[in-house]
């Protein structure tokens, strides 16, 4: 029997677990809580208990495990599995793999959470297994990996793929980061749902600002409902995200020239309303070249792309696999 490899991916809010087989199936999948106490001291002696107990339920020894592949929210040295800093999670300069290396016996490889996410999702999701991929997420924030030449681009102190930093705009609205004009503050959840608080400043009726008089909120969700009904605000707004997001995309196909772009994250289950739009902006706005070659598709996997992604990695760590 093939070796079967462990898949963490560690949240701030729950560990999502998963043993997965040499294909990529997952065998089975859980989760236990994220304890964030005191810095998160015991998270990863959680993790490795909750593994042990699964394995002893399956009759499964520590032989049987190829190695466990761990993505965590943060700055991360890949090579090492090294945590420079999780802010989400309370860890600093926190030696990740080599404690879970120590408790386990087994080889760990540890990686950001959103790269790990992306070799998931081209491995067994909507990118298959293309060598150069551009994965976006659209969520609270806007996070992504980048997969080049096969292999998860790094950088030289992991900031390689924090594309939800990309300034868009100079003068644009004050970003997390501290900077203005991110993309995550144009792109996002949270910023999708703040220019439909930008729109309602000019006082006109309309069934955005019906809606936001009824409920005295607007999210994300809500704009692309409102759009779909027929309001031209909303219809703008989700223009205008897709047209920053082509061109954003338009200029990194320059770069990695992806043959697949792929949109995950909440926003993303807008589907072909936002992708639509966001193709048109990339056709509109990148070299022919660049962008005859490049699909653009939602993601799959949801939350399952990073415990399939941390197998993947085990393998391309272990067997010298990329694809
Ligand atoms: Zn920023």
């Amino acid at each position: 029997m093939d070796k079967i490899i462990i898949g963490a991916d560690i949240g701030g809010t729950t560990v999502k677990i998963g043993f997965i087989n040499n294909e990529g199936e997952i065998l089975k999948k859980w989760e236990i809580p994220t304890n964030k106490s005191n810095g998160g001291v015991s998270i990863i002696d959680d993790l490795w208990q909750s593994i042990r107990i699964q394995l002893t339920a399956l009759n499964l020894t520590t032989d049987m495990v190829l190695g466990i592949g761990v993505g965590a929210p943060g700055f991360i040295d890949g090579d090492t599995g090294f945590v420079y800093e999780a802010v989400n999670i309370g860890w600093k300069n926190f030696e990740l793999a080599a404690q879970l290396k120590d408790k386990s016996g087994l080889p760990v490889f540890v990686e950001n959470d959103a790269n790990i996410a992306v070799l998931g999702e081209n491995w067994k999701g909507a990118g298959n297994q293309a060598r150069n991929v551009i994965a976006i997420t659209l969520g609270t924030g806007v996070g992504g990996g980048i997969i080049a030449n096969g292999e998860i681009l790094n950088g030289e102190n992991g900031m390689a793929g924090e594309i939800g930093h990309t300034t868009i705009d100079p003068h644009g609205h004050l970003c997390n980061c501290g900077r203005s004009g991110c993309l995550e503050t144009i792109a996002s959840a949270t910023g999708i749902a703040r220019q439909a608080m930008d729109k309602l400043q000019n006082n006109s009726i309309s069934r955005l600002s019906t809606h936001y008089q009824q409920t005295g909120t607007v999210s994300a969700k809500d704009v692309f409902d409102l759009a779909k009904s027929g309001d031209t605000d909303c219809k703008h707004i989700i223009h205008d995200t897709a047209d920053a997001l082509g061109l954003f995309i338009a200029n990194m196909g320059t770069i990695i020239n992806p043959s697949k772009v792929l949109i995950g994250g909440g926003v993303s289950k807008a589907g072909d309303q936002l992708l639509d739009e966001i193709k048109n902006a990339f056709h509109k706005y990148a070299l022919p070249r660049v962008s005859d070659i490049c699909e653009m598709k939602i993601a799959r996997l949801g939350n399952d792309a990073g415990i399939i992604g941390g197998a993947f990695f085990v393998r391309q760590k272990l067997l010298d696999i990329t694809f």
